[in-house]
């Protein structure tokens, strides 16, 4: 049984282009042989496990399960790997790289509660939507010592302090997927390791208590999962000299402009901490604030949900002021915080009559009104003629103009959710002044990045156009690490190696970002026209770009792009309004002469914008404000911050996968694990890994690690010389390595037969 199967050749993994078509005839041996298990293809996609009868020509028999017995094409069928390989905790140990072999492997793991498994350099976790008995003190300590080998993401981590301490190289936990693929919760285990590891000062545990606070701010309950966190999050942790952890920085990756605190879809829910404050808030605050029930408030009410089944936001609620406390943002702060969250709520619930025949509003004067006067610290009058009315310039001449309902409307949503976008900016800054504290730059870091995955749905909007504009920069870190610069090194060090060839995504990078002809340059500018539309946009896109191939002009105010991980099609809608950040310049002076500490807030990031200016709608009103940043270019820039903090690091990647759309523990789907493990190149990742040498040190540091096992005195010798003679004295066989000019390459496991012999002997 099992030797026959191992002598087959072995058949490239079926995602790769040029294996696709050919994924059977480098294996027909294979089906002239008996009673082999094989994979076959059922109507609905997924794949059953048989076993080939007999073969005939070009057909095969195949016997499934509950005695079905088949008469198949032979081509349909695909090799399953022996049962020794069931469930092996690296898919580069599978001897067919199949897709069915793969997601089997997975399952059969994931049905025995072991969501880790390895794809060559990559960590893949499946998320099992409950709790699963791996985590926890005892399961640190058995890492920590190594008692345990099996994939985890505590091995992730305790290798990336490993590697930060011994190459004295800063390191990178890059950790991407869907929604509700388990990033969040994955970024949190990474960090609880790290804090149990390499804590003492306790600031890892103030460190561990910004979590409770970014989700609770940052984070909202969608259709896709309870917990969706609506910003990108880095979080860099330093190390002192000694290795202990000795600081952090936060840097995130929002858009000012989701409207999630404005409106929201039925069944979602704004952010938690709306919820939280409404529910927990103790009588005086609440009296203070003049605090409703959220059912009372306009923009909770829309979407029609108010709870999270298992979840109790009084109680998190207490749990959010507790991790104020510890990441030190004092009580009158927090106080403050809270009073601005009241307004925003307030803010929804203020409104208009309309006093003429051209729909021109009055604001109403109600307990709305004063409430958010009374909040924000200014005066009525004012508020009511900020939004009731638009001062312009015309010429020379300053005019007031009267707004319609809609402007108004909108003027009311866009100061609710500045205020919203700009105390979240502040609560970030604040935790990085606590957690900068007793940091000296000297030390050395991990960085662990959670962020949006990829985004394709029926309708896709300027979100997913920018999420995934980052998933391609992502991409391509990926790619640049794991394929690219490997190769590069291959040949820069003389190394015979095979160019593996891999999807390279430069060419949907450009189509993005090329000036002035690139989707991002072409949207900036068309916001800055006073007549530019959605539709003009569209029009420009598809008369500048259609010869680019990552670019297809669709009809009306479509667009599609070929992204790595599939094509998607965005509709223009919305997306010069989005783009623009629409807070009118009488709104931003009112918030800003605000009596309460709104000013301060707004001061460090609205008005102070200073690298180049794109100029909104405010332009053609002549607005004092013309220095404002365009939505995609404030993300592009935040996005390049990210990758340009990554680039320096060894990075380490964790793949999460989600195995079914409802959030269900147990239910494996097989197609939709399929088509996220091709997303993130998983199965390429192993193929490549596989047929390299992913291991790699230089001479030097080879010699002087091992130099010293050698029997003979190597001391006077050349590290090139000591590291061959080393490979020779422990039998390291001649196809397990290559020798380069620098550098010695190994195959996959091989420095770990030399550690143990290193640890035995030190
Ligand atoms: P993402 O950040 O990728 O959108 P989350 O990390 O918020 O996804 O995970 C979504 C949900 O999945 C979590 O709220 C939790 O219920 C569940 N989950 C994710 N990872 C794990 C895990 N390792 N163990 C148990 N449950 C998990
Ligand atoms: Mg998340």
């Amino acid at each position: 049984g099992d030797e026959e199967v191992e002598s087959v050749p072995l058949p490239l993994p079926s995602i790769s282009k040029s294996s696709r078509e050919s994924r059977w005839s480098d294996t027909t041996s294979y089906a002239s042989k008996k009673k082999l298990q094989s994979w076959f293809q059922l109507p609905n996609g997924n794949w059953e496990l048989g076993n080939i009868i007999s073969t005939t020509g070009t057909e095969s028999v195949i016997s499934l399960s509950e005695g079905k017995v088949l008469k198949v094409k032979s081509e349909s069928l695909v090799p399953a790997n022996p049962d020794i390989l069931d469930g092996v905790d690296d898919l580069m140990q599978l001897s067919y790289l199949n897709e069915p072999s793969v997601l089997y492997n997975l399952q059969r793991r994931y049905n025995q509660n072991m969501i880790y498994t390895k794809a060559g350099p990559v960590l893949v976790a499946v998320n099992p939507f409950k709790k699963v008995p791996l985590y926890g003190n005892d399961y640190i300590e058995a890492y920590k010592r190594k008692a345990i080998e099996s994939p985890h993401v505590y091995a992730i981590a305790h290798m990336a302090i490993r590697e930060m301490i011994r190459d004295e190289v800063n390191q990178s936990i890059i950790i991407s997927g869907e929604s509700g693929a388990g990033k969040t919760e994955t970024a949190k285990i990474a960090m609880q390791y790290l804090a149990a590891l390499c804590g003492g000062s306790g600031i890892e545990y103030e460190i561990l208590k910004t979590n409770p606070v970014l989700e609770a701010f940052g984070n909202a309950k969608t259709l896709r999962n309870d917990n969706s966190s609506r910003f990108g999050k880095l979080i860099e942790i330093h190390f002192s000299e000694t290795g202990k952890i000795s600081g952090a920085n936060i840097q995130t990756c929002k858009f000012t402009t989701e409207s999630r605190v404005v409106q929201c879809n039925e069944g979602e829910r704004s952010y938690h901490i709306f919820y939280q404050l409404c529910a927990g808030a103790p009588p005086s605050l609440r009296e203070k604030l003049n605090l409703l029930n959220v059912e009372d408030y306009k923009y909770l009410r829309q979407s029609n949900c108010y709870s999270i089944t298992g979840v109790n936001d009084a109680e998190e609620f207490c749990i959010v002021m507790e991790a104020l406390d510890v990441v030190h943002i004092g009580k009158e702060d927090q106080e403050n915080v809270f009073a601005m969250l009241a307004a925003v709520l307030w803010f929804g619930n203020i409104s208009f009559t309309v006093v003429d025949n051209e729909n021109h509003v009055q604001v109403i004067e109600d307990e709305a009104l004063f409430t958010v006067a009374k909040l924000i610290g200014c005066d009525i009058g004012d508020l009511k003629i900020t939004l009731s009315t638009r001062k312009m310039k015309v010429g020379n001449d300053n005019i007031v103009q009267k707004l319609t309902l809609s402007q108004a409307i909108d003027a009311r949503d866009a100061m609710a959710k500045s205020i919203y976008a700009c105390l979240f900016d502040w609560i970030i800054e604040q935790i990085n002044k606590s957690l900068a504290v007793g940091k000296r730059r000297t030390g050395r870091s991990i960085s662990i990045l959670d962020i949006y995955g990829f985004e394709s749905f029926d309708r896709n909007s300027f979100e997913q156009f920018c999420i995934n504009y980052a998933n391609e920069r992502l991409q391509q870190h990926f790619n640049r690490h794991l394929f690219k610069l490997e190769q590069e090194e291959y040949i820069q060090d003389g190394i015979d190696w095979a160019k593996v060839e891999f999807e390279d995504n430069q060419d949907c990078l450009n189509l993005f970002e090329k000036k002035p002809l690139g989707l991002l340059s072409l949207l900036d500018e068309e916001s800055t026209f006073p007549n530019g539309t959605d539709l003009t946009f569209a029009n420009k896109l598809k008369q500048h770009l259609s010869s680019n191939s990552s670019f297809r002009g669709e009809r009306g105010k479509a667009f599609t792009v070929c992204h790595y991980a599939g094509e998607v099609t965005y509709d223009t809608t919305g997306f010069l309004e989005k783009n623009r950040d629409l807070l009118h310049v009488n709104c931003i002076q009112l918030l800003s002469s605000c009596t309460c500490h709104l000013p301060q807030i707004f001061a460090s990031n609205m008005l102070t914008q200073s690298e180049k200016p794109i100029v909104g709608p405010l332009h053609k009103s002549g607005g004092a404000d013309s220095q404002k940043l365009s939505v995609a270019t404030k993300f592009k820039s935040q996005l390049f911050l990210l990758m340009q903090r990554l680039e320096s690091t060894t990075p380490h990647f964790i793949r999460c996968i989600k195995p079914n759309n409802l959030q269900s523990p147990g239910l494996y789907e097989q197609g939709l694990v399929l088509q996220q493990l091709k997303c993130c190149g998983v199965l390429e990742v192993v193929r490549i890994s596989r047929s390299g040498f992913p291991t790699r040190m230089s001479h030097q540091k080879f010699a002087r690690r091992y130099g010293f096992l050698l029997l003979e005195n190597a001391a006077s010798q050349d590290p090139l010389s000591v590291s061959v003679a080393i490979l020779q004295q422990f039998n390291i066989l001649p196809e397990m390595y290559q020798v380069g000019y620098t550098k010695l390459f190994f195959r996959t496991g091989q420095i770990g037969v030399l550690e143990d012999t290193r640890n035995r002997t030190l």
